[in-house]
């Protein structure tokens, strides 16, 4: 059955994946070989012709000259002051109205028009001035004025906290930015809509089963929701979010979902299916992505030189740790290890892309991210069937430990001589018999029990114990126990519960009659103690066995055969205020 399930999920992993995760490359690799040179083509966003970097923040005019630039696009840094870019090389219609890149904190963006290796105007930009596009991480910012003799711009990045604003960076003449194609927006409400569906899934499963890894999955799953809607910039469509706090909030719930990942990796794993040292490695590394990487996504002033490498550094220890944890459950027969390799190598590959365009390795367009939104939710729908699974099998085992521990209790808490209940069974249970309403508590004796033994033999006292535990006839209001010996006791509840413990008491003398012949009648005391609702609340079996205990003997001294019973009062007052008699 899962083996079939697994295979389709594969099947459905591998087609997606080979639909989508290439996609982007495809279209940019396509447009170059249709257009000849992308760069030459007015309305095709426009990648940076060259970059440098510089430690000191100099007038744009200058920096003309006094950069050292790369016209190689390959080399990217960060971590320096100032990242410089230049755009060149549109030979027909308008200059670009439009600069965009991938979001990201900084302190500052100028942009310059060059005419005739001079600065034509100059516009500056802080971060929040940037607008967001909705699909995509990317913001926009409107180029300066141009003319005919602007033959280029000049971009100055102040403190910029990630390679990637400088290595995404475009230009583009299309004032609508056609970027957004209702493809991409419909890509993300679906993957929106696909997180969704197993949130509420992982509702339902928790409320009828309170495992802790459906919890975390819950808790994954709402991390890569709010990853495709702050990185996607679906999260525009509903607030107003600044671009500056959207930089951070995309890469923190990143380091989130990540580290919950490894959380739900241990929940999720059967308890046998990990060696010790490696469940605590995954659990440490587990909260050092959500604690440290998290830290560097905060992106402070104090930490830009270095915490976009730090960030993707620290993070990337959860690749390894995961899989090896993983491939060691396999190795051990995990069915769970089987979900989660087939459910993460799609989003490992396309993070793995993400981690080496974010430090810098080679660059690609936003877009490429769309093949992380389609890999987790991926991800989240085979997890999903995954926990489904898991689900039934870890109700099966509780069914089954439930059934097991009942027939158990069930043979350890009756007596076999007289199939009553024993003495451990109500004690056990006497709390919440109490609440229940079983408030009458009735102690019985047989009389003169040794003197039946003593003349007719053990086997014939048996068969009296076995005709009294039939005179006391529990039913749904009345519990019988053999305390032990010949003593018994009676738990009532309901109307009249102390008249019904005399009618069995007094039945005793016909059943053993009918039982076994002997020259005299057997008869038994009673100790019978009522205790309403709230009258000793805090007093526990023992103190109202006691209390029972001396009534008891109380009859036993008046002569036998006899009840004498007492009434609880509310409040604590002296026990004994009403005794009778029979
Ligand atoms: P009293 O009226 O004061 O209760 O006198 P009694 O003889 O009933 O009381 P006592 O406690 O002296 O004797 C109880 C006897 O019950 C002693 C013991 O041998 C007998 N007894 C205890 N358990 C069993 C049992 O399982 N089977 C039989 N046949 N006798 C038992
Ligand atoms: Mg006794
Ligand atoms: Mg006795």
């Amino acid at each position: 059955m899962s083996r079939r399930i697994l295979g389709l999920i594969l099947r459905i992993a591998v087609v997606v994946l080979a639909l989508s995760a290439p996609a982007s490359a495809f279209a940019s690799t396509t447009h170059e070989r249709l257009h000849g040179q992308l760069v030459n083509h007015a309305h095709e966003p426009l990648q940076p012709t060259c970059h440098g970097y510089s430690q000191t923040v100099m007038p744009l005019g200058q920096a003309i000259t006094a950069v050292e630039w790369n016209c190689r696009p390959s080399g990217w840094r960060d971590g320096n002051t100032v990242s410089w870019l230049s755009f060149s090389g549109w030979t027909e219609g308008e200059p670009p109205l439009l600069l965009s890149s991938r979001i990201t904190v900084f302190e500052s963006l100028s942009i310059a028009a060059i005419a005739d290796g001079a600065v034509q105007a100059v516009v500056h930009y802080s971060n929040d001035d940037a607008r967001p596009r909705i699909a995509g991480p990317v913001f926009s910012l409107p180029m300066p004025a141009t003319d005919a003799a602007t033959d280029g711009f000049i971009v100055r990045i102040v403190r910029p906290h990630s390679v990637t604003i400088a290595s995404e960076a475009t230009v583009t003449s299309d004032p609508f930015d056609l970027a957004i194609t209702p493809m991409s927006l419909i890509l993300l409400a679906m993957v929106a809509g696909m997180l969704l569906m197993p949130l509420m899934l992982d509702a339902m499963f928790y409320v009828v089963l309170r495992e802790r890894f459906v919890l975390l999955h819950a808790g994954m799953t709402m991390a890569m929701l709010a990853y495709v809607m702050f990185t996607g910039g679906v999260v525009h469509g509903f607030a107003d979010v600044p671009v500056s706090l959207q930089a951070v909030l995309g890469p923190l719930v990143w380091a989130i979902g990540v580290g919950l990942g490894g959380l739900f990796t241990v929940a999720f794993l059967e308890r046998d299916a990990l060696p010790d040292w490696l469940r605590k490695t995954v659990i440490v590394i587990g909260w050092w992505t959500m604690l440290v990487p998290g830290f560097f996504a905060l992106q402070l002033d104090a930490t830009q030189p270095f915490d976009n490498q730090m960030y993707f550094l620290s993070i990337a220890a959860a690749i390894p740790t995961y899989l090896v944890a993983i491939v060691v459950a396999l190795f051990s027969g995990s069915k769970a290890a089987r979900y989660l390799i087939v459910a993460w190598m799609p989003i490992i590959l396309a993070s793995a892309d993400r981690l080496l365009r974010g430090m810098g390795v080679y660059s690609a367009p936003a877009s490429a991210d769309q093949a992380l939104y389609l890999a987790m939710a991926l991800e989240v729908m085979i997890i999903s069937l995954g926990v489904a699974e898991r689900f039934l099998t870890v109700r099966r085992e509780r069914d089954l430990a439930l059934n097991q521990a009942r027939s158990l209790g069930e043979l350890s808490e009756r007596d076999p001589l007289t199939d009553l209940l024993n003495r451990r069974a109500v004690v056990e249970r006497f709390d919440s018999l109490r609440a229940a309403g079983f408030t009458t508590f009735a102690l019985l004796d047989i009389d003169h029990f040794k003197t039946v033994n003593d003349t007719f033999g053990h086997g014939i006292g048996d068969n009296v114990l076995r005709a009294v535990a039939r005179a006391l006839q529990p039913d749904d209001d009345c519990i019988a126990v053999r305390m032990g010996g010949e003593e018994f006791l009676l738990l009532l509840r309901g109307r009249g519960a102390a008249q019904r413990a005399e009618q069995r008491r007094q039945a005793i003398v016909l059943h053993v009659a009918n039982a076994a012949q002997l020259d005299r009648p057997v008869t038994a005391s009673m100790g019978l103690v009522e205790a309403p609702a709230g009258a000793l609340a805090e007093a526990g079996f023992e103190a109202i066995y006691r209390r029972a205990d001396k009534l008891l003997y109380e009859a036993k001294e008046a002569g036998r055969n006899r009840t004498i019973s007492e009434r609880l009062q509310l409040f604590r007052r002296r026990h004994d205020t009403r005794r009778t008699v029979f």
